[in-house]
């Protein structure tokens, strides 16, 4: 499967990663927006949010409590941090592997551009 994250996963492709478990893998944005910017991936193969199943739901919980934890280790759990993820062409997605991007380390404004 021609997939960038697939690859970084089978290690096919150099990332900067900072956390793997059986389920997750995380590693440093490439063209980071903050001054922390990881990118939180599930293993398994889901190309965008409209393809989670049911039975995909303990994954994605898990992505958003690797977001979670990896905020809390760098310090800025309690001032607070931007997580994202966007779906499809109108949402700015342009790597169809489902993402968690997980920002921290300056203010954020909302609404989101
Ligand atoms: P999105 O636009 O939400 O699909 O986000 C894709 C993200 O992947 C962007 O923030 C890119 O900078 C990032 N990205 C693309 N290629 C790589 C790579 N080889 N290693 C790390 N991050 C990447
Ligand atoms: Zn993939």
């Amino acid at each position: 499967m021609d997939c960038l994250f697939c690859k970084i996963i089978k290690r096919e492709i150099p990332a900067d990663i900072v956390y793997e478990d059986d389920e997750v893998l995380a590693f440093n944005d490439i063209n980071p927006q903050a001054p922390t910017h990881i990118l939180i991936i599930p293993k398994k193969h889901i190309a965008t949010l409209n393809d989670i199943e049911e039975a995909d739901l303990a994954i994605i919980g898990r992505l958003q409590y690797t977001a979670a934890k990896l905020a809390k280790e760098r310090g800025f759990a309690e001032d607070g941090y931007r997580v994202v993820m966007n779906c499809n062409e109108m949402g700015g997605q342009t790597v169809y592997h489902i993402h968690m991007h997980l920002m921290g380390g300056r203010e954020f404004t909302w609404p989101a551009g």
